[in-house]
Formats: C-alpha cells, structure tokens, sequence
C-alpha cells in the first residue's frame, strides 16, 4: 500500500522557532517543570491539545470573509443552523462560544439534586457540569475501556448491563439523561460503535430516558465505524453520522474539536418546550439565539468545518496520523494505550518508568523530559491531574492511570514532524532510566494542575 498523505497542500505557514537543550532547561525550570506556564513561543512541536488548535482551510477562511456579523438573523447562522440540521438531524439549535456553555445549559436545564446521569465517561467538563447542577456523574464504559492493553476494537462503548442495572437501582425518574461521549476522550480517544448506540438508545426509549450525545469528535467516530464495523464500509462518513444522531434526542458539541475552529460549539434538541427553557439561558449567558457565544465569522467557519470534518480523504489520513505514530512506538518497544485512537497518543507513564512511584508523578516527569530533549509539549493525565491529597493525612491520592497525552491538533502537522515526536518519545524511552520523579512546591486547591509547580526530586 502506497504512503497516505497529507491531502492539502500549504498556503500559509506559521514558523516554529527553534530552540536549544539548554534554553528549554532554562524554560521549564522558569515555569516550575509545568508544561501549562511555558510560551508556545518556546515549544517546536505543541501537542498538548487537539482542541482549538486546528488549522483552518482556505474555504473557512473565504467563510470567513463571507460572514454577516448583523446581530440578528445573520445569513451566517442561517448557514449554520443549516448545516447542524443536516447532518445531525436535530431541529433544534442554539450556538455557544464552546462545548461546555451547552453542557452547562443542558445539565442546568434537565438536572435536579439527587439525579444521576451516566456516560461511558465523562469528560472532566462534563462531569464538573452535572455536578455543578447537583447530579451524580457515573461513567459505565465496558471493563475492555479501563484497561490500557486491550485491543477491543470499540473501547469507547457502553456497558450496558450496567446501565439497566442502574435504572433499576436508581429509578429512570432519577435519571434525567443518558450522555454518549463520541468518541470516548477520557478513555483514550477511543470509539463507540453504531450496534450500542442502537442498543443504548433502545434501552433509554425503552425507559422513557433521552440520550444525548457528546458529539466533540463525532467524525472521527464515524470514521472507525466505517472501518471496524460490519456493514459500514461503503457508507460515507456523513451517511454514518446521520445514523449516530438518527438514535440521539440531543447533542453537545465543541466545534474546537470535529469542528475545525478555533472556537466554538452547540447544544442542538428535538424537544421544544425544554429549548424554551435553553434559549433563555442562552440569552442570559451566551447572546441572542441567532449568534449564542459567536461571531458570524466563526459560525461561518464551523458551518464549513463541519463538513470537512466528514470528508473521507481528511479522516483517512487523519486517523492515520495517529495510528502511524502509535505503531512506530509500539514497534520500539514504547508502552501506550492500544489500540491508538482517533486524536491522540496516550504514552503508559507506569509501565515507562516503573521505578517511579505515583507519588513521585511519573508522567509529569515524562512530560518534562519530553518537552526539555525535542520541544515536544504534551500533557501529564495522571496524579497530578486526577489524583489529589487524602484530607486527613494531606498524602497523595494516586489517580488509577499514568498517562502522558500526546494530541494530535487537525491538519497542522506533516509526517515529518510526527517522526520527529516518534524519534523523540523513543529516545527519552532509550535512556527512561535516568530519569527521577519530581514533587510539588505550589499546587491550589482546585484544577491543580493548571497552576502547579514542580521540582526533580534529588
Ligand atoms: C473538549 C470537550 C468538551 C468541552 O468542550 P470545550 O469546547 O472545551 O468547552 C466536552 N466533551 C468532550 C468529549 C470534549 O473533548
């Protein structure tokens, strides 16, 4: 089989500024070995999000200069909420300036103290979202998404047995939605196929339940859909995504992610009266229904994205990205999460230093590393981001996963600089047992990990 490549070609380039060993040790000792304090300035190849991050195409960008920016009613979101339709189906459409302004409007709406809502897993949003609204948020993925080296082809799948079990137990009245997160970020990026959304919603109607899904990389899910699913191969990815949300009573969406923007996203429903409720949230906290949280522009630029999100030859080549820089790792003997997902890497920080104890943050060890031998910004998705201090003895809390995200932003990179990251990740991997562990001089109390400072330990 012959290369797959990058199927675009360059316009408009944005340069890296290269940097030394020296200068990045000077840097990171500067932003207290915190990934999140350095200036992207100082980072050659930055995978510490694919959210937002994505280069924009030059029919965004003539979208862009198309736009109608009149407060109300602009031609831009008519070509918005044109295309949300379309290929989800939903009749209903609200912008906001990013995913989790729907999520808060959502759970605000819907949630009541005491509820409990379930996912295969939530994004860190998400559940911050329902709890904020006084609900429970229970992540039910099958057992195959909890376990780093299995090969199950859709990890991001449902258990649900487990989910009929917690009707059971909890009432349906308790339960005020069900959430499908497509594809499963938390869990590796890894996807949900078409046979448990159907069963899944079949459940839910079954019980008088709406499922909503959190549609952030619904294109990459259709993608492995097409590819690992019985039936799908000849459907276009637009054609599976219709299916996906044909099952669905609602949708979140980040258009930062399968949008290809820089910002935004939507809360899209079927049910009329509840949007009352929505749309007047919406007005209090985002804008006037016609714009949400957005400039024309940028409805504009997500109402192209969307669908060259869906295009096959982008998804090919996308999920490719990934996948090519996850066999070039395995195949140095490089422990990740298997099999790679849609939008990242997830590098097993506890099997590549095992004589790092959690305590010690292995993987914000590794990111250090990382970032100081190749400037290679990734992101630490363990103790320092999950775990916490046990209130009574003040001792850390390890999270149950090391990981180490390195995601792969939409259409910005080329091959070679994913076999600069491979080269880099293998030789850090080839010299893993000098590295030490490293421990906190600064942490708050809440989302530590943004704020943290760390030292090496001697
Ligand atoms: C990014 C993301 C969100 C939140 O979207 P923002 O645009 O960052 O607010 C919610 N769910 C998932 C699965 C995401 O990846």
């Amino acid at each position: 089989m012959r290369t797959i490549i990058e199927p675009f070609r360059i316009k408009s380039v944005e340069p890296i500024r290269m940097t030394t060993a020296a200068e990045r040790e000077g840097h990171l000792r500067e932003a207290g070995y915190n990934v999140f304090l350095l200036h992207s300035d100082d980072v050659l190849i930055d995978l510490l999000t694919d959210s937002g991050t994505a280069a924009m195409s030059a029919e965004q960008w003539a979208a862009v200069m198309r736009a109608d920016e009149a407060y109300a009613g602009a031609r831009s979101w008519f070509r918005f909420e044109a295309a949300v339709r379309d290929i989800t189906g939903l009749p209903i459409v609200m912008p906001t300036h990013q995913g989790r302004a729907a999520e808060r409007i959502l759970f605000g709406a819907v949630c009541k103290p005491g509820d409990v809502v379930p996912n295969n897993t939530h994004f860190d949003t998400t559940r911050a979202n329902v709890e904020a609204a006084g609900a429970r948020a229970v992540d039910l993925v099958i057992p195959e998404g909890r376990d780093p080296q299995s090969r199950h082809p859709f990890k991001g799948n449902m258990n649900v047995d487990a989910l009929r079990a917690l009707l059971e137990r909890e009432g349906a009245g308790r339960v005020p939605l069900v959430m499908l997160t497509l594809t499963n970020n938390s869990a590796g990026g890894q996807p949900v196929s078409m046979a448990n959304v159907r069963e899944v919603a079949s459940v839910c109607r079954a019980h008088g339940i709406p499922l909503y899904l959190d549609a952030c990389r619904f294109a990459e899910n259709a993608w492995f859909i097409r590819e690992r699913e019985e039936g799908f191969a000849d459907w276009t990815p637009l054609a599976i995504a219709r299916e996906l949300f044909r099952h669905a009573d609602g949708a979140t969406m980040s258009a930062k992610k399968d949008g290809m923007a820089n910002i935004g996203g939507f809360l899209a429903t079927r049910d009329e009266r509840l949007a009352q409720r929505e749309r007047d949230v919406l007005i209090l906290t985002e804008g006037f229904p016609t714009y949400g949280g957005l400039a024309g522009r940028d409805l504009d630029a997500i109402a192209t994205g969307l669908y060259e999100a869906l295009d096959a030859d982008y998804l090919r080549y996308r999920i490719r990205a990934t996948g090519y820089l996850g066999e070039k790792l395995l195949a140095a003997g490089v422990p990740i999460v298997e099999p790679p997902g849609g939008h990242a890497i997830y590098l097993d920080a506890a099997r590549f230093l095992p004589h790092i104890a959690p305590r010690e943050l292995p993987g914000q060890s590794l990111v250090a590393e990382l970032y100081r031998v190749a400037g290679v910004r990734g992101v630490e998705v363990g103790t320092v981001m999950f775990g916490g201090r046990d209130p009574a003895t003040g001792l850390e809390r390890p999270s149950p996963m090391e990981l180490v995200r390195l995601a792969i932003p939409r259409r910005v990179y080329t091959q070679s600089h994913i076999d600069y990251v491979a080269e880099a990740v293998i030789e850090v991997f080839e010299r893993r047992h000098a590295l030490r562990g490293m421990r906190f001089t600064f942490e708050a109390p809440t989302l530590r990990h943004f704020t943290a400072r760390f030292e090496p330990l001697p």
